[in-house]
């Protein structure tokens, strides 16, 4: 066992940091408070800015390890950039990637690469969060094309997604296994109308809106992988990637919580010496770095299971995402210790941070629904041993 990373990951993370640094932390701040049109425009920025660094390429290859340790240090100055180029690259590229036909995989990866085009993932709807069984939206087969109906809520990146990954009923009776799919629908496709970007507590820049389908007309082209009747499977498999990448954001606003934290508790005085010398803020710094150390590390772990197929993946990535999710609550919430009432105040780093950090336990499965997830998979082993 290796802890050590190779010699180019280490060159790639140094030259993402320093790009980060320079490129995309300056406007971090500015899309908690920017207009829905200002955010958008930065937020395309930033993907192009990305693109020509080939972090977008590299989100959608094959090295996911790279892509965790490059994308821990976006995530570290910009967490909403992060969340916007992960939906796009991971959740509807990688879904690409894997599973789409080779004319889906032409026409759009290179746009998601250059950052020309931007994808979306869309699941959730009012009434199907966790228990997607209740899903409404529905693809009727009519006369050789695929007629949508339905609502998604709260998708990320939607106010600025050029295509969508839309998960819909073909066959409701065949239950979520056999009965759902996957379609690829453009935003200029007839009948899908977008809502207004809906005002979220963090990562403000990472637009999200609902998604109306109304008698939305396509053809088998748009169906992911050609096949319906393979959504659910195909969601799954997506889905391991998307809580690594959860989990990379976690550690990567984690980061920028302990740097605000030990650089305040080397400045701030009090009863004549810095703070940091307390012991009880002493604590708080070194129960943050725990946290983010052992997160990183079973970030690295479920990477390398999920790039060898392991079959223990799901459950790693599960762990990951519910530890790194749990853990930077705990971490945001002890950078704002350290930082007394100033730390309270709009405007400060570390409130900002506290708000993206709750977004974690809720999206792509909540905490609950990891553990259940977790304690079902070894309920199963138990019996079987
Ligand atoms: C900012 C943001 C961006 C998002 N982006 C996307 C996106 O791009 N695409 C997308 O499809 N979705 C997206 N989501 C939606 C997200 O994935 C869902 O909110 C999440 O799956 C939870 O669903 P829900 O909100 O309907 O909550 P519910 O499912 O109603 O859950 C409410 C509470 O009940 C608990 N609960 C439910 N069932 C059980 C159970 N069986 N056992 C124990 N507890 C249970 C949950 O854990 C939770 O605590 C986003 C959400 C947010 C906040």
């Amino acid at each position: 066992m290796n802890y050590e990373l190779s010699d180019a990951h280490k060159g790639l993370q140094a030259e993402m940091g320093n790009f980060c640094r320079a490129e995309i932390a300056p406007g971090s701040a500015i899309f908690d408070e920017a207009p829905p049109d200002e955010a958008a425009a930065r937020m395309r920025k930033n993907l192009k800015k990305l693109a020509g660094t080939g972090f977008l390429n590299l989100l959608l290859g094959e090295d996911l390890l790279g892509s965790c340790v490059v994308g821990e240090e976006l995530a570290r100055v910009c967490p909403s950039t992060f969340l916007t180029a992960m939906t796009s690259a991971i959740a509807f590229g990688r879904g690409v990637k894997r599973f789409g036909t080779n004319t889906q995989q032409e026409r759009h990866l290179p746009l998601l690469a250059a950052g020309d085009g931007i994808g979306a993932f869309a699941c959730t709807e009012a009434e199907a969060g966790s228990d997607l069984a209740g899903m409404q939206t529905a693809a009727e087969r009519r006369n050789g094309h695929w007629i949508l109906n339905g609502e998604k809520d709260l998708v990320t990146n939607a106010p600025l997604a050029d295509f969508f990954l839309v998960f819909a009923w073909t066959h409701r009776e065949a239950g979520l296994e056999r009965g759902t799919t996957l379609f690829l629908i453009e935003r200029e496709a007839s009948g899908v109308t977008i809502g207004s970007p809906l005002a979220t507590m963090g990562l403000r820049g990472a637009p999200t809106a609902g998604i109306r389908l109304e008698n939305c007309t396509v053809t088998d082209e748009a169906i992911l992988g050609g096949t319906a009747g393979e959504g659910w499977g195909r969601m799954q498999d997506l889905l391991e990637e998307i809580k690594l990448a959860i989990s990379v954001l976690c550690v990567g606003i984690g980061m920028a919580c302990m740097e605000e934290s030990t650089s305040h508790a080397k400045t701030k005085k009090a009863f004549g010496k810095p703070i940091g010398l307390f012991e009880g803020v002493g604590a708080k710094l070194a129960t943050m770095y725990m946290f983010n150390d052992i997160g990183r590390m079973m970030i690295c772990r479920a990477a390398c299971a999920i790039e060898q197929r392991d079959p223990e993946s799901p459950v790693l990535s599960s762990c990951a995402k519910l530890f790194t999710s749990e853990g930077v609550g705990q971490i945001a919430d002890l950078a704002m210790q350290v930082h007394g009432g100033h730390g309270y105040l709009k405007g400060a780093a570390v409130e900002r941070l506290y708000r993206d950090a709750r977004f974690a336990e809720l999206a792509y499965g909540t905490s609950e629904m990891q553990r259940a997830f977790i304690a079902r998979e070894s309920l199963d082993r138990f019996r079987a041993a």
